[in-house]
């Protein structure tokens, strides 16, 4: 009881204070003053992660409401049934679906998991200890990462690469090797499979101190779809360095025929040394669930069990509730026409081709994606019509999107925030698309890059 009337003393203290803190952030920030300087400055282990493309880009379409093709979301309704079952659990008679669940996955959703992985990777998976359910496919890195690496090892990254690895690998101590992916030189068309890896450069960066590789397929931003033979190549460095695959699959059922995902998971010998990572975000289209999960051997999942007990420690009940309910009917359906899996690839495949189309009539050269719901596109030939020098960023690619976003009301994203400082100008002829737009916005898009370009 005391400590309840304290309690509320407390709050009546507090909440006007905070209140005037937020109204007068001269007092707030004097006391923030006082505590920086070196001892509260940034840890050594995120130096150079400061900065943010998201943050940096999500700001400047708050400020510029550009149509927005920059961060990769659906701008259309999930499927019904996700919806309602987060209805029907919310209001339903189980009140212990509003408590904590499980920690390492909710047990009706690691079940559904276990279940439908055992079938697409032909092998009996254990839900209790080869399935983590973490906050979002973000947080299935971080503990795949953290748990893995001790101070020195090399991780290599496959450049362009999906932003947060690389501050993950620096927050883990460890030391990210690049190799980037390039394009092969073709007439006309290009696709995301003649951006190609350098067999002798992958194999230089093995090495006695090399703990892990991470693979993106389907990739972000470019959407190659690795190949079989791909694959291999980097299963065969993997065993022969004894080297963990990191397996982000988070795009793993948007993938347009005739390319097929292969999981890395399934070749001779890669079971035991992957960790597979998947986004509930991306397969149901339900990116702000924040929801995600890895599967793998016991003995790589439990280093992931101990960042995640010890950090998140257990996931939104209501939502693993409502996505294993998504899994469980979807698992009735799968590779049949009616699977949500199979439809949404399909009615994206003509997303991407209007894109494509759009984007080469202004002269723009995209790359064709194999899978995912990007599309990057080389800018170079509009470079006469967009007043670069307006921008003060190193890097043009920045600056055209910057430009872009303000000029002319559509976002990008500068792919050469997906590499390393050094390598940084591979990524700056190109922009980043998001195609998993309704049909009317890419149409605004089209008319927005045509006006443009016929304006001047
Ligand atoms: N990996 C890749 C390649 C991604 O594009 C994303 C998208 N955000 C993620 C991981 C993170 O997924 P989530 O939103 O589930 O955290
Ligand atoms: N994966 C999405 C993208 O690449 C979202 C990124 C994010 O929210 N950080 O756009």
């Amino acid at each position: 009881m005391l400590s309840i009337v304290r309690g509320g003393r407390q709050l009546t203290r507090f909440i006007p204070s905070l209140g005037a803190a937020a109204v007068q952030p001269t007092t707030y920030s004097s006391t923030t003053s006082a505590m920086s300087g070196e001892k509260f400055g940034i840890p050594e282990r995120y130096l150079g992660s400061e900065k943010s493309v998201w943050v940096e880009y999500i700001q400047l379409a708050l400020e510029h409401n550009p149509l927005n093709l920059g961060q990769g979301f659906p701008d259309f309704a999930p499927p019904e049934y996700v919806t309602k079952a987060i209805a029907d659990i919310a209001q339903g008679d189980n009140v212990l679906l509003h408590q904590y669940t499980r920690g390492f996955g909710h047990p009706r959703l690691v079940n559904a998991l276990a279940k439908l992985y055992s079938r697409l990777i032909g092998r009996q998976l254990n839900p209790l200890t080869e399935v983590i359910v973490t906050a979002g496919a973000y947080e299935a890195l971080f503990a795949t990462i953290l748990g893995h690496t001790h101070p020195g090892d090399e991780v290599i990254v496959i450049e362009p690469f999906f932003d947060c690895y690389v501050p993950m690998v620096k927050a883990g101590q460890g030391v990210p090797r690049f190799i980037a992916l390039k394009p092969k030189k073709t007439n006309g068309v290009i696709s995301s499979a003649d951006w190609v890896l350098d067999p002798d450069e992958l194999a230089s960066l093995f090495n006695a101190k090399t703990k892990a590789i991470i693979l993106n397929t389907p990739h972000n931003p470019l959407g190659k779809v690795f190949s079989r033979s791909e694959l291999e190549m980097i299963a065969d460095l993997c065993k022969k360095w004894n080297v963990l695959c990191v397996a982000d699959e988070v795009y793993e059922w948007l993938v347009y025929k005739p390319n097929e995902h292969i999981r890395i998971a399934t070749l001779p010998g890669m079971w035991e040394r992957t960790i597979t990572i998947g986004s509930a975000g991306k397969t149901f289209s339900v990116t702000g669930w924040k929801m995600g999960w890895a599967y793998g051997p016991a003995g790589l999942i439990r280093n992931l069990q101990m960042v995640h007990q010890n950090c998140v420690y257990t996931c939104s009940t209501i939502l693993q509730e409502a996505v294993a309910q998504g899994f469980e009917l979807e698992l009735e359906r799968l590779g049949r026409p009616e699977s949500y899996f199979t439809s949404l690839a399909e009615e994206l495949l003509s997303k991407r081709d209007f894109m494509a189309s759009f984007l080469s009539d202004v002269g723009m050269v995209p790359t064709i994606p194999e899978g995912g719901y990007f599309m990057v596109a080389d800018w170079t030939a509009l470079t006469s019509k967009v007043r670069l020098e307006e921008e003060t960023d190193r890097n043009k690619d920045y600056r055209f999107t910057k430009w872009m976003t303000k000029n002319v009301k559509l976002q990008g994203i500068p792919p050469s925030a997906f590499y390393s400082p050094e390598h940084s100008h591979l990524g700056e002829d190109y922009v980043r698309y998001c195609f998993i737009k309704k049909d009317e916005n890419l149409k605004k898009a089209a008319e927005i890059l045509k006006k443009w370009k016929e304006s001047s």
